[in-house]
């Protein structure tokens, strides 16, 4: 672990395995953090915060270190996707492109923002100067998923430093080693140490302890509706921090029988489950095809899927990798005992590697309310339902908890705008499904959470708003 610049072991000497997933071997062990740790973490934060090493530094001095930063990401990206690929399954292809170039972007995106944020003046009566200052919170603990470590770290702790705060990190117990290691390239790049601390272990010790802390100002999170629901528990329970939570998905794609290109249609719900073995929160999980195209349609995904090759993540030619851990691919093939209408897929495979593989799986005829079409599996699990008509699919993509992303294929340029209105979710994807830009902002309605990820309104929830009265 990183705390205040010096690489430390677990107070407790205690230790957890890293079993890769690739093949069941462990290839190290993490120190397994005590409470004191992420107190003695979250008092080099709060430290460095006061002594204004980085919070007091000139926005263009903190926007080189943060460029020099992204550039060291970018030198080491097949070392860190490497390593992030044995840690948790991902297929390389796609992990080098969204874990370290994602996350030097990202770093780039806001380094770049810094000294182009302005203070405001209000305009009062001219007999007083009401000034609108925006400070740093302070203290930001940030606790992260296993899915796309690096990518999603990013997403939290570059436009919180960039604005000044310094940062604990919690990395998932199933994907640590990436991230520890690009914390171990930022005091390369010249941040000062303590600014950004990482504490590895347990999510009900680290993170509880990180989450009812009386020290930490702010609380971004990636994860499962259950922690994220602990979390605020823990926040009310401390200091009341804020707390920012981008949560899970069961998210709707649509396809209307007036697609122009219903090949390419079937492609995009297809990568749009199966990449990442379907470990991803934006994951196009719940198939909703209108009536007269069903059959036909379910044909084509199903034959796509057959044709789609799973197996090692470190062989480029992979196009889905492993679940990310032996007892995640349990409870994934869980969530389908009883199913009796699998279309294709349902099993583990590849056994013999000692690896947790799983078949990319399609299931119909379920109904609504089932829990396989109802709730979140993060699984290569796809369902698939029928509607009729607009309002129907309206209805059915709505009849979910959670609201984080949708898609919808039409010809219909009226319909496309109708179904953007109507969807209660933070994306809508139109004749396309996945696409992603530090410009544009990621966030999920209703049970989805939140916050916002990306984009410049990322910035605000690391901003006090300090407002100053000056008699003239
Ligand atoms: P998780 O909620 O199990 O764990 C997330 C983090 O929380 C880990 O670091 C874990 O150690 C920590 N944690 C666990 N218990 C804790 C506790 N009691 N107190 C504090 N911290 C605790 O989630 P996961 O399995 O790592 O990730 C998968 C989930 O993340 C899925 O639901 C997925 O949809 C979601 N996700 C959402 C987005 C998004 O942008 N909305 C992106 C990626 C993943």
């Amino acid at each position: 672990m990183i705390i205040g610049g010096a690489c430390v072991a677990a107070s407790t000497g205690q230790t957890l395995d890293v079993v890769s997933p690739i093949d069941g071997q462990t290839i190290a062990d993490l120190p397994n953090a005590s409470e004191e740790d992420v107190h003695a973490a979250v008092a080099a934060s709060r430290s460095a915060f006061d002594n204004g090493v980085w919070a007091r530094m000139a926005p263009a001095a903190r926007k080189r270190v943060l460029l020099t930063w992204a550039d060291l990401i970018e030198k080491h990206a097949l070392e860190l996707a490497v390593l992030g690929v044995r840690d948790n399954g991902t297929e390389l292809s796609m992990a080098l492109k969204a874990e370290p170039m994602s996350a030097a972007n990202t770093i780039r995106y806001y380094a770049e923002a810094i000294d182009k944020i302005y203070g405001e003046i209000a305009p009062t009566d001219p007999s007083t100067l009401a000034l609108i200052h925006k400070e740093p919170v302070g203290v930001v603990g940030a606790i992260v998923p296993w899915n796309f470590p690096l990518m999603i770290t990013a997403w939290k702790i570059a436009p919180a430093l960039a604005v000044g705060n310094s940062v604990v990190l919690k990395p998932s117990e199933v994907a640590s080693l990436s991230v520890l290691r690009i914390v171990a390239l930022a005091l390369e790049a010249g941040l000062p140490e303590g600014v950004l601390n990482v504490v590895t272990g347990e999510g009900p010790i680290v993170g509880r302890a990180l989450a009812t802390s009386m020290d930490v100002d702010a609380l971004v999170f990636t994860g499962s509706g259950r922690v994220g629901r602990k979390l605020m528990e823990y926040a009310a329970q401390s200091n009341l921090k804020r707390v920012f939570l981008e949560l899970g998905g069961k998210s709707p794609h649509i396809v209307f029988d007036d697609t122009q290109d219903l090949d390419q249609a079937a492609q995009s719900v297809v990568a749009g489950i199966f990449r990442n073995s379907g470990q991803v929160c934006i994951a196009g999980s719940r198939l909703l095809v209108q009536d007269s195209i069903h059959d036909a349609f379910v044909d084509k995904i199903v034959a796509l899927t057959q044709e789609m090759r799973v197996g090692d993540p470190l062989d480029m030619n992979t196009q889905i990798g492993a679940v990310s851990s032996a007892e995640h691919l349990e409870r994934v093939l869980a969530t389908l005992e009883g199913v009796e209408s699998i279309e294709t897929g349902g099993k583990p495979m590849l056994q013999e590697t000692g690896g947790s593989y799983m078949q990319p799986t399609i299931v119909t005829d379920m109904s609504a309310d089932d829990p396989l079409v109802r709730d979140e599996v993060f699984g290569p699990v796809l369902t698939v339902s029928r509607f009729t008509d607009e309002a129907d699919a309206v209805t059915q993509a709505n009849n979910n908890e959670l609201g984080l992303a949708s898609g919808v294929w039409t010809s219909n340029l009226g319909r496309a705008h109708r179904m953007i209105s109507g969807l209660r979710a933070g994306v809508v994807h139109v004749n396309t499904y996945g696409g992603a830009d530090n410009t544009v902002p990621l966030g999920g309605f209703k049970q989805s959470g939140n916050g916002h990820d990306k984009s410049l309104h990322a910035i605000d929830k690391f901003i006090n708003k300090k407002t100053a009265w000056i008699k003239l």
